[in-house]
């Protein structure tokens, strides 16, 4: 427990604090276990030369296209999705995660949308969006995996909301409040229903409302979805999907509750829930800041 709670420390005064590349709790955060992160195209280090050496292939440490690649044949020849990136499934494929070698990396982040992150949202940000992309953030953000391990995750928010929302992250890592995945939806090509199969919580995304023409709260990255294939929209009693197995608010995995800590930790960051809502629909995934 000692150890959890240096992480939240560490998390805590880390988060408010936009310039993430000088936060100083380096030490702290590596008493936080082993965070597991995905490494994709583009990135550079430690946990990409371990990718490259158990695929054995020349550990150089940059994610080019040989290394995906090699891990798209890798991925294909363990049926995981042959995605090109190595998230929870594919690392444990691989042998498992490489702590020692790379250390932890548990702070939460919030930068401007870069270039590179620009061209990934290609799905989810269209010509004719309510806002621009100067107004929206890009988080890095810890949270307590499916798998029981702490994870580094992302989402884009609108700016009024950047810091609150990593602060309430925060705590639902330090609660260990297990999310199954937190990636961009334009990992799932901007593919609302294909991101809530994968139970992926998710914030930003152009889009109008689910049965409705108006924009929907997270076309300005004032909502976020969270755990969504197990907090499902109903909408007039009907689940999305036809599914009903989640609908039932009884507690389960990575499931919210009215009252419960998950659901204050959005409360008190003066987020609104679905879950309350009085016109016929219940959106039990759906945390909104408007
Ligand atoms: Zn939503």
């Amino acid at each position: 427990m000692a150890m959890v709670s240096a992480f939240a420390s560490a998390m805590l005064a880390a988060t408010p604090v936009a310039a993430m590349s000088a936060v100083p709790a380096q030490s702290a955060t590596a008493t936080a276990s082993c965070v597991v992160f995905a490494v994709r195209t583009g990135d550079t280090g430690a946990a990409v030369s371990v990718v490259q050496s158990r695929l054995r292939i020349t550990a150089d440490g940059v994610f080019g296209a040989v290394t995906a690649r090699a891990v798209k044949t890798f991925q294909a020849g363990h049926k995981l999705v042959a995605d090109g990136v190595v998230g929870p499934l594919t690392w444990a494929a691989l042998g498992g995660f490489p702590c020692s070698a790379v250390g932890s990396q548990a702070v939460a982040t919030v930068t401007g949308i870069s270039s590179a992150v620009a061209a990934r949202m290609r799905y989810s940000y269209r010509l004719g969006c309510p806002v621009p992309l100067s107004s929206l953030r890009y988080l890095r953000l810890p949270y307590w995996g499916w798998d029981g391990r702490y994870h580094v995750g992302e989402l884009v928010v609108n700016s009024s909301i950047a810091t609150v929302t990593a602060k309430t992250f925060t705590t639902l890592a330090t609660q260990r409040f297990p999310i199954q995945q937190l990636r961009l939806v334009d990992d799932f090509k901007g593919d609302d229903d294909a991101s809530v199969r994968a139970n992926n919580t998710s914030a930003f995304n152009c889009r109008k409302i689910t049965n409705g023409s108006t924009w929907s709260q997270h076309a300005y990255g004032r909502a976020i979805d969270v755990n969504p294939w197990v907090n499902p929209y109903v909408f007039h009693g009907r689940p999305q999907f036809d599914t009903f197995t989640h609908v039932a608010r009884t507690a389960g995995k990575g499931k919210i509750l009215r009252g419960d800590a998950t659901y204050r930790a959005f409360i008190a960051s003066r987020f609104s829930w679905g879950g309350d809502w009085k016109n016929g629909v219940l959106d039990y995934q759906h945390f909104e800041h408007a």
